[in-house]
């Protein structure tokens, strides 16, 4: 494997569920592993990010495997559907994208005519080149990006509330109610009654606090990735 070589867990054309460009036609680029979980449950307690709802390990996914920089441009071209007016806009998810994301990789998505955009939970550098930026702090650990242009806090987290992230600069500030209900919750009556008390907790917070607006998982409800 060449140093240049990316690990992708999955790549799809989908509409974009949650934040500002919500509903908007996407490549979604899954980059594999995260540097605040190691994607295995054994490892969740000890996590700096605990309530990791992806499969963030391998490259297993749907298109997923190693690409080189050419290879996935190319790839993510073909996911594009031809003819179909727009401009090409490709999403670079994770697991942590800025692990492996170059402004090298980034211009030469541009140069082939994409809008880009980067979800991240700011704690590595961006390259400098994104269109469009999306940062989602997690926990305990320590942001570097201090402006970006949505800021999407999972709400409520038991180490971090979003008074501890405000200083971050953004032209955007969005609640999205955690999902993730911890594993032994899943296939429990439970779970559904713990992401209702967030959607109530993160409804109330908004309410409270116009700055900040609610944002829903809306892939989820329409039943896409
Ligand atoms: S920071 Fe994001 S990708 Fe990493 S473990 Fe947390 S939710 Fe998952």
């Amino acid at each position: 494997m060449a140093n240049s070589d990316l690990r992708i867990k999955e790549a799809f054309y989908t509409l974009q569920g949650e934040g500002a460009r919500s509903g908007r036609a996407s490549v979604f680029i899954r980059f594999s592993k995260c540097n605040l979980w190691n994607g295995r449950e054994s490892g969740r307690k000890a996590a700096l990010c605990q309530f990791c709802d992806t499969d963030i390990t391998g490259i297993d996914g749907e298109n997923g495997g190693v690409y080189s920089p050419p290879a996935l441009l190319e790839l993510a071209l073909k996911l594009w559907p031809s003819n179909a007016g727009g401009q090409p806009y490709v999403v670079f998810t994770g697991g942590e994208p800025a692990l492996q994301l170059t402004d090298n990789l980034v211009s030469a998505f541009k140069t082939a005519g994409f809008e880009t955009a980067v979800e991240s939970n700011g704690t590595l550098a961006l390259p400098k080149n994104l269109d469009w930026v999306c940062i989602s702090p997690k926990g305990k650990s320590e942001v570097i990006i201090k402006s970006c242009n949505e800021l999407k806090l999972v709400f409520p987290q038991e180490d971090l509330s979003p008074e501890q992230v405000s200083n971050i600069q953004a032209q955007h500030y969005f609640i999205s109610p955690m999902a993730y209900y911890g594993e032994s919750d899943i296939e429990s009556h439970q779970s559904g009654m713990i992401v209702r008390e967030n959607m109530q907790a993160a409804t109330q917070y908004c309410l409270e606090h116009p700055k900040w607006r609610m944002s829903l998982q809306t892939h989820k409800l329409l039943g896409i990735d």
